[in-house]
């Protein structure tokens, strides 16, 4: 039986208040044609067959008996109102929403240069989940459907998986609250405080979390402006960590008030590097012979190109572990992160491979030499994704006004600190003093694989007092940034959005990949600006004091002097 409840007005916070999409009803054609757009669009291009086949008939027939063709009947007139009416149906706004979403939906190269403009798509058929609901906040909601207590029974019985709720529905939203309330009823967890709604679940779908049963809020602070190359940018962060944006905006006011950063990217390359076995190491030693020849570069270029017309194969570099051979492959990918589009490249050249090395066995797509996700030299001297190197000159007088120190101290610290206590600990890329806290907080903001945040933050962090001893030059080099502005977490609204705000969301239209290695380089210069600050903080002595100040609620604060 339905018990029809509702949410409390007070458990409803206000951003979610604000955000609940009202529920969707189907796309209409317009308010003066209140059908749905699918049905108009069947309706109309019918006619246009229907008009078009009977007056071919027709005018045949005429030419047949040589009637003049002028001479034309009421079903004449009819057919050619229709035509008409149907053309102009068909090549208006509508028309071509309709055949763009044909467009879209066979040709997914442009997918994104299409959603670009487009709004992100919304969850098909969002209906409040009214068994998620509790007693006082009914009267809005529509009428529960009937079939949700039969189907999170179903989930808690396990008859129908929980992962095909999407498309058995056909509404992510509703999908998403039978999910959730299958599973409050089976941990006896109320998930009070993971909001439900407020979100477009359709937006995520198939391609960015499967079984959502909510989201999890994080707040996003601004650092800036981060002047970098003559232009500010606001940079967004997403961080639970008090004191980190603050202590990023003292870095940026520092650069900003000496000048500004300057960011060069060295490299941009994504990398991929299947696994292969041969009948021997001297077998697998050929075929690392074939592929690092400069004159199978072009042909192989081919096969791997094929993938998309971004990706551009740049480098081939093997390495033998006994008869294993491992082929990293890097090539340009645009404005993507790119290991989709690498390992669709990856498999064209295996896939050719095959015919010319009969003896050999594709073991994986990745052998773990690309390097993803994982701590590995060759990302830190190889590099993968954008390679960026970001300086600038603090002046004396903003070193000790702003950072509150002085040159000779941080340049001793950093050596000591970042250099020698790295290489003491035996760092893989680790020569700095916190670059992962501002790679972190940025990848969440713009949508980037947080995952990736391992080897993105691999960095050296150099000081050194020029200008007589009296300025500092402060450097960062990050050699394996890895970001994009298509594909992935990036076209979700509140990603999206902290794109656009450092103006690179999306496709670059004029220079595929001038985007995501523009991101890059905010990625750096933020380093940049973290790096300073907390060196600064550190030298000054001043790390647990404000970490006390800011790191700490009152309440907290109360519970310790307790
Ligand atoms: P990722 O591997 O980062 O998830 P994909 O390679 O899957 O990204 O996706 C990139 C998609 O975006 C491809 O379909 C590609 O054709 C499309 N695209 C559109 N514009 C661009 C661009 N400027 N740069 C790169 N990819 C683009």
């Amino acid at each position: 039986m339905y018990l029809r409840r509702r949410l409390p007005l007070s458990s409803v916070s206000a951003s979610a208040k604000t955000h609940i999409p009202a529920p969707a009803a189907p796309v209409q054609a317009s308010d003066a044609l209140p059908l749905p757009i699918r049905y108009t669009n069947l309706l109309f291009t019918a006619l246009f067959a229907a008009s078009l086949v009977f007056l071919m008939r027709r005018w045949r027939e005429e030419l047949r008996l040589s009637s003049p063709l002028h001479g034309v009947g009421l079903a004449e007139i009819v057919a050619i109102v229709g035509l008409v009416a149907s053309l102009i149906y068909l090549f208006s706004f509508f028309g071509i929403a309709f055949v763009q979403s044909i467009v879209s939906s066979n040709d997914e190269e442009d997918d994104f240069l299409l959603s670009n403009s487009a709004e992100a798509p919304s969850s098909p058929v969002p209906v409040p989940c009214t068994l998620l609901c509790s007693a006082s906040s009914l009267e809005e909601m529509p009428d529960p459907n009937p079939d949700d207590e039969e189907l999170i029974s179903s989930v808690i019985t396990g008859k129908t998986p929980s992962y095909v709720l999407e498309t058995k529905l056909g509404d992510c939203r509703r999908a998403a609250g039978i999910r959730r309330e299958a599973l409050r009823r089976t941990t006896g967890k109320d998930l009070e405080g993971l909001p439900l709604d407020g979100f477009d679940y359709g937006s995520i779908f198939g391609q960015c979390c499967e079984l959502p049963v909510g989201y999890v809020q994080l707040p996003v602070g601004i650092a800036g402006p981060l002047v970098l190359d003559g232009t500010r940018y606001y940079v967004p962060m997403a961080t639970t960590e008090g004191c980190l944006v603050a202590s990023t905006n003292r870095g940026c006011k520092a650069i900003a008030e000496s000048g500004g950063a300057t960011g060069i990217v060295l490299r941009d390359g994504m990398t991929r590097a299947p696994i292969v076995r041969l009948p021997s190491a001297s077998r697998a030693a050929e075929l690392k012979a074939f592929l690092e020849a400069p004159n199978n570069f072009e042909t192989i270029s081919l096969v791997f190109n094929k993938s998309s017309r971004f990706a551009k194969l740049q480098d081939i570099k093997c390495a033998l572990a006994g008869r294993n051979l491992y082929m990293r492959f890097s090539c340009s990918t645009g404005d993507a992160m790119g290991m989709n589009m690498v390992s669709k490249g990856m498999q064209n050249v295996l896939d050719y491979l095959l015919g010319d090395f009969p003896g050999m066995e594709v073991i994986a797509i990745s052998g773990n030499y690309c390097s993803d996700k994982k701590p590995a030299a060759v990302n830190w001297i190889e590099g993968r994704g954008k390679s960026v190197v970001c300086e600038a000159i603090i002046k004396e007088e903003v070193v000790k006004k702003v950072l509150k120190t002085n040159v000779p101290a941080l340049v001793e610290l950093n050596m000591i600190k970042n250099l020698a206590g790295s290489a003491v600990a035996g760092a893989l890329g680790g020569f700095n003093a916190h670059a992962s806290n501002i790679v972190s907080a940025v990848f969440i903001a713009t949508g980037q694989d947080p995952a990736q945040n391992i080897e993105s933050s691999h960095c050296i962090t150099m000081m050194e007092a020029v200008n007589d001893g009296k300025d500092l030059h402060v450097s960062v080099t990050m050699p394996s940034i890895e970001v994009g502005t298509v594909g992935g977490g990036t076209q979700l609204a509140s990603q999206a959005a902290c794109l656009d705000l450092l103006c690179v969301k999306g496709a670059s239209l004029e220079t595929p990949g001038a985007n995501a290695r523009l991101l890059a380089t905010i990625v750096a210069g933020a380093v940049l600006a973290g790096e300073l600050s907390l060196l600064s903080a550190l030298a000054a002595g001043q790390l647990v004091r404000s970490h006390m100040k800011y790191n700490r609620s009152s309440k907290e604060l109360m519970k310790v002097a307790l």
